[in-house]
């Protein structure tokens, strides 16, 4: 549908224009003032159109344990999500919707979903995921999550002899199932794209990454992973490789200008260094470092040395939300106090342009998205700047990242489509959607991982706890 959005305010270089944008077979067809009305009128008065921002990492059905883990570093924390995993495909439908829903709502077209796929159902979840994400209408890159190593082996050995048990699928039955998803949901033109995503290092063979440098190569598939998130990861890369993580992984050939990793906490100087030359992206989950006690990734360093970072909201039960102005926010000013030289600082404006185009470049896409730019997709968001939160009258992009803004998505278009309209989502049901979350789970604060009890001696010891 064609359609023309008049006396909207745009960011320019450093001030704002108001402007008309005409929007012509799902791309943007001219930004200027007292344009000719094309399709339908817009009114964009005392509103701000944005560029959409990339939720660049989540995981959707953790929502399903958002608010009940308890505080646990992410060794221990995993073994309690998987503990308590969601096992059918209707809630792997719910979480996606409720993953895409406060993805737009918080000023997001796109989500990268490293989706957790249920065991014996792999492909179900997938296309379940895929069949959520495309009812919303939110631009979808769907990373199946997989690994060949067994949970206990994602921990360093220290001293001791440790035996872990094989994984339940073969690395060669695990590329074949991401082979034959590929095959049948990779479809780009229809805003569903997959990517090869191994979890990480700590849980994945050379045997994996190569399969999936092949499969990124021969369907032309970004790739996506974890990085040393913990510092136990930065331990087992030492014991597993004899070298940093980034040194492998520049070795085997997974880095490049197609490969977005999440977290990247523990690096060193030289590691930066790797990451710029490969044009590798980062994808920073500031909550999520924070709640696990990760640490904080050193975005300021990346961002001197030229690295593309971008914002993610990461699994709604290390976050516990998937508000991504949120991510913004903290992972904006948590820089701060890293760095006493305030001109390195994170200024709003940067901070949406790494929401915007660093996600969009990450995923191999910024000839076509990521910014306001004739010629490219329409996705964007129109943020209504008489919403108390963004009131009185300031600089509405320094509010919006600095502030706590409520109500203020008010319209958001995905490849020229309105998916949401008024504040509200007009593709599903979220009225139904709340019902559903609410039937399908019960009040709780009593549950047990008996695998974190298992672990967690061990992990005390190799930790020095
Ligand atoms: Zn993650």
């Amino acid at each position: 549908m064609n359609f023309t959005i008049q006396n909207v305010l745009i960011a320019t270089v450093d001030d704002y224009a108001t402007v008309d944008v005409q929007v012509v077979d799902g791309a943007i067809a001219s930004i200027a003032p007292s344009l000719e009305v094309i399709g339908t009128a817009i009114n964009g008065e005392n509103k701000l159109l944005l560029p959409g921002f990339f939720n660049a990492h989540t995981h959707s059905s953790e929502i399903w344990q958002r608010g009940i883990i308890p505080p646990l570093p992410l060794e221990l924390w995993l073994a309690q999500l998987y503990d308590f995993a969601p096992l059918d495909t209707e809630k792997v439908y719910l979480s996606a919707l409720g993953t895409a829903v406060e993805t737009l709502l918080s000023g997001g077209t796109s989500v990268v979903d490293h989706l957790i796929l249920i065991p014996g159902k792999e492909l179900e979840t997938i296309a379940t995921a895929v069949r959520a994400y495309k009812e919303v209408g939110i631009r979808a890159f769907v990373s199946p999550l997989i690994q060949d190593e067994s949970l206990s082996a994602g921990i360093p050995s220290g001293e001791t002899e440790q035996n872990h048990e094989p994984f339940f699928r073969s690395t060669q039955a695990t590329l074949e199932l991401i082979e034959e998803a590929v095959r049948q949901f990779h479809r780009p033109d229809e805003g569903v794209s997959l990517l090869v995503a191994p979890t990480g290092i700590q849980l994945c063979s050379d045997a994996l990454f190569q399969g999936c440098i092949e499969l990124s190569n021969k369907y032309n598939l970004c790739r996506h992973s974890h990085l040393l998130e913990t510092k136990a990861q930065e331990k087992l890369a030492q014991q597993k490789y004899g070298c940093t993580a980034v040194e492998h992984l520049k070795r085997i050939g997974y880095l490049g200008d197609r490969t977005s990793l999440a977290h990247c906490i523990h690096l060193r100087d030289t590691d930066i260094t790797i990451l710029a030359e490969t044009q590798s992206t980062v994808v920073h989950n500031p909550l999520s470092n924070l709640r696990l006690g990760s640490g904080i990734a050193p975005i300021l360093k990346y961002r001197q040395a030229g690295v593309n970072v971008t914002f993610g909201c990461d699994g709604a039960s290390s976050n516990d939300s998937q508000d991504l102005l949120e991510a913004i926010k903290i992972g904006s000013i948590l820089h701060n106090v890293t760095d006493l030289d305030y001109q390195h600082w994170i200024t709003p404006r940067q901070a949406v342009e790494m929401a915007s185009s660093g996600g969009a470049k990450g995923l191999n896409m910024v000839d076509q998205l990521g910014s306001l730019t004739v010629g490219k997709k329409a996705d964007f968001v129109l943020y209504d700047l008489t919403s108390l939160s963004l009131l009185p009258r300031t600089d509405p992009i320094g509010l919006l990242t600095l502030g706590r803004p409520t109500n203020a998505v008010e319209s958001v278009w995905v490849n020229g489509r309105q998916i949401v309209a008024n504040g509200k989502v007009t593709t599903i049901d979220v009225d139904d959607l709340r019902q559903q979350l609410f039937q399908h789970s019960h009040w709780d604060t009593k549950r047990k991982s008996e695998t974190v009890a298992q672990l967690e001696a061990h992990y005390r010891t190799v930790m020095s706890l």
